[in-house]
């Protein structure tokens, strides 16, 4: 009945059973790689509040030990400093394999590094979910569409990207992450989830993320310059951090025959000088904006077509960006108001 509601797009209905999907009716023992991030420690604390037992991995390249301090509430959490590059042997029923730097600097500054998170270690998870029988969901990207030149983007379509340019380690990491997903699945009949996430924000990036949410926040709110790349034309959809993590919980309790790939994103698509405005605007900032040169290969365009999980899982996004960025905008005022306590 669950899945009928889902197909014949009863969305109600859907919302009311959503909550018995959460109930820990069967409690399951749960990977989640790159559990200390941004993505990943909302991820935990969702699961472990729905009963679940969560092992979070991950080597805290970009992770934070303070995202995920408040899990240790939860009997069913541990955690284990790991590297993905290296095997782990663990017994799971789920894996979720989000271990990855997302921001360009971040994975731009050990590329090497970044291209074997995404290769080897799926190679190493998917290993894991085949000798365990478990199911496996991968954070894939937008970046697989490149510098898009079909908008919006949709999953049939193949992608704009440079092999070996400065965003490569990414791009074709997680492009080559997905070829293993589809090969492990049809070889040796791996329970595959492969979501292509778009630009998401929300409280728990870090102020140095370098993204530009969080750096147009963090510059508004210490009143400096705020930096558009480029002409500020260039667009992305922003997508709030609560909305993705239920898109991503529907997508594992979905049929075995939904693999993906599927979009999850926000559909209102923003330009960069739109969105530096806009939190001006709500921070009440005095700051200026200037000009830095656009990075090279940046995506001119980005918007997801949701159709697919709108269809299969009854899933679109809830938060407006003005409401969003409000909550990510007190997250990073209280950061930033402890760490002028701890300077005095
Ligand atoms: P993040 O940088 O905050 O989190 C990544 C986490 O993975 C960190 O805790 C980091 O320490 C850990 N990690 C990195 N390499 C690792 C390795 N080799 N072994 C173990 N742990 C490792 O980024 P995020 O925004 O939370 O992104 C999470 C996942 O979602 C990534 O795979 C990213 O590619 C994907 N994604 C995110 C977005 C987004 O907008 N947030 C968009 C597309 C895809
Ligand atoms: N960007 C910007 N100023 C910043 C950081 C980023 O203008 O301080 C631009 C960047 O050039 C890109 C867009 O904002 O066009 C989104 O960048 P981000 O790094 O957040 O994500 P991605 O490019 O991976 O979508």
């Amino acid at each position: 009945e669950y899945f009928e509601n889902v197909i014949s797009g009863n969305s109600d209905k859907f919302d009311e059973q959503d909550k018995v999907l959460r109930s820990p009716a069967i409690r399951r023992r749960i990977l989640v790689t790159g559990g200390a991030g941004f993505l990943g420690s909302h991820l935990c604390e969702l699961l472990l509040e729905a009963g679940h037992e969560v092992i979070c991995a991950d080597n805290f390249s970009t992770g934070l030990r303070r995202n995920i301090e408040s899990l240790t509430r939860f009997n069913g959490f541990s955690l284990v400093d790991h590297d993905i590059i290296e095997p782990i042997d663990v017994e799971v029923d789920e894996i979720y394999n989000l271990a990855c730097p997302a921001s360009p600097p971040h994975y731009q500054a050990d590329p090497i590094h970044t291209t074997k998170t995404c290769v080897l270690g799926s190679l190493n998870m998917l290993e894991l979910a085949a000798r365990n029988g478990a199911r496996i969901l991968q954070a894939s990207t937008s970046e697989v569409y490149g510098d898009p030149q079909v908008h919006p983007q949709v999953e049939g379509y193949w992608g704009n990207v440079n092999p070996f340019g400065p965003r490569s380690c990414y791009d074709e990491g997680k492009r080559c992450a997905e070829t293993l997903f589809f090969d492990f699945h049809k070889t040796r009949q791996v329970e595959i989830k492969v979501v292509r996430i778009f630009n998401t924000y929300g409280p728990r990036m870090r102020p140095d993320d370098g993204r530009v949410v969080s750096n147009f926040i963090v510059q508004a709110l210490k009143g400096e310059d705020i930096t558009i790349f480029g002409d500020g034309s260039q667009t992305r959809s922003f997508c709030f951090v609560d909305d993705l993590i239920d898109g991503f919980i529907r997508m594992m309790a979905s049929p075995t025959s939904l693999t993906g790939p599927i979009n999850f994103g926000n559909p209102t698509e923003f330009t960069i000088a739109a969105l530096a405005e806009q939190v001006i605007e709500l921070t009440g900032s005095r700051s200026k904006i200037v000009h830095r040169p656009l990075p090279v290969d940046d995506p001119r365009q980005r918007r997801p077509d949701i159709s697919l999980a709108e269809r299969e899982l009854g899933w679109r996004p809830k938060v407006e960006l003005a409401a969003g960025l409000v909550h990510t905008i007190s997250h990073f005022d209280a950061l930033l108001a402890q760490a002028n306590e701890l300077m005095e």
